[in-house]
């Protein structure tokens, strides 16, 4: 039996990996078999991430990631967990290819998907002007032309955030009116450099090496435009991947697995869960980063709890703090 099953490959699994098989636990991490290194992978440019002062490639972050994780004897398997069994207490974990893994801990870090608008340029211009994280690539579109599409709250974060760098933001929204709290739609509505375009839905995105525009459909008329633009950030949401989950965690209302406060304890024993997928809020490549530390850190003194139990037997009565 393993001591403990990874399920991911992004920040949050690999960093979860590094505490974990520092800590001598040899874990076995399922990198999935066509999304391995996560999020960033789709990305050019991260100036963000500690450390790297001129900026780094997300796939070279990722691969950084991956070696330190290796370093200290994580092994990796690029295949797809398919089914979780996490009722008894030896948890099963089944790959794709039918290879089943019992283990005493399972670290669920899966991440979460932004929500794509569906054509076929997004992949190409992804990172190329094209982008699903303001916070992450607002800084690149300094003086520039943008538009960002959505019409919810986070569109309307998003758009407001981008106004502190580019110089004229469009909302484009498929309806006459925004989903927005009421709130957000007045601070939106009251910025100078937003202008809403109503109605609308992205039919292409141009460019060929970066994005130079989109094309929009009325959706009233019908009548297609050209809208020239420097970048182009969706912000129609994102959903956690929770598909192994359903039924044996408890979610939240948001749709992330629920852990235990500040802790990565999910609603089952020896069962963690770090990154994107616990997290509605801040997605970025270091907090997820440091939920997976959290993650290793809480299945240790777990496992610490199991071969040393407190006198009333429970190791689920841990709490943060315990493993120092
Ligand atoms: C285009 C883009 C640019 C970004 N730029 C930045 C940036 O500059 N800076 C920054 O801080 N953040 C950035 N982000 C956000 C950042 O990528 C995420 O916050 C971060 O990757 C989340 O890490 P994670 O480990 O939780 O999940 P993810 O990175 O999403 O990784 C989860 C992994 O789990 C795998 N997985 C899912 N299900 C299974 C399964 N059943 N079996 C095996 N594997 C599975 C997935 O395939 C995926 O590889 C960007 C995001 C995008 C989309």
């Amino acid at each position: 039996m393993r001591t403990m099953v990874i399920v991911g490959s992004g920040p949050a699994a690999f960093t979860a990996a590094i505490y974990a098989s520092r800590a001598g636990l040899q874990p076995l991490l399922a990198a999935s078999s066509v999304q391995a290194g996560g999020e960033l992978m789709n990305t050019t440019e991260v100036e963000n991430y500690p450390g790297f002062p001129d900026g780094i490639l997300g796939p070279d972050l990722m691969a950084r990631f991956q070696a330190q994780a290796e370093r200290f004897g994580t092994e990796i398997v690029h295949d797809d967990v398919t089914e979780l069994d996490l009722d008894t207490g030896v948890k099963r974990v089944q790959l794709s290819d039918g290879t089943v893994h019992e283990c005493a801990t399972v670290i669920v870090a899966t991440g979460s998907a932004y929500r794509k608008l569906g054509l076929a340029e997004e992949e190409r211009l992804s990172g190329h002007g094209l982008s699903w994280c303001a916070t992450c690539d607002g800084f690149f579109f300094r003086d520039k032309t943008i538009a960002v599409v959505g019409g919810g709250d986070s569109a309307m974060e998003e758009a407001m955030f981008l106004t502190r760098f580019a110089e004229r933001v469009y909302v484009v929204h498929r309806r006459e009116r925004l989903r927005a709290s009421h709130i957000m739609q007045q601070r939106a509505f009251q910025n100078p450099k937003i202008t809403f375009v109503w109605n609308s839905q992205v039919t292409a995105v141009h460019g060929d090496d970066a994005v130079t525009g989109v094309r929009l459909r009325d959706t009233v008329t019908g009548e297609q435009r050209d809208l020239d633009l420097d970048g182009l950030f969706v912000a129609i949401g994102h959903d956690p991947r929770t598909h192994l989950v359903h039924g044996k965690l408890k979610l939240t209302t948001d749709g992330t697995i629920a852990v235990d406060g500040r802790s990565s304890r999910t609603s089952v024993d020896g069962v963690f869960a770090a990154g994107d997928v616990v997290d509605p809020h801040y997605r970025q490549a270091i907090t997820a980063a440091g939920s997976g530390a959290a993650a290793a850190l809480d299945a240790e003194a777990y496992l610490a709890a199991l071969a040393s139990p407190a006198p009333d037997g429970e190791a689920s009565s841990i709490r943060p703090g315990q493993y120092t």
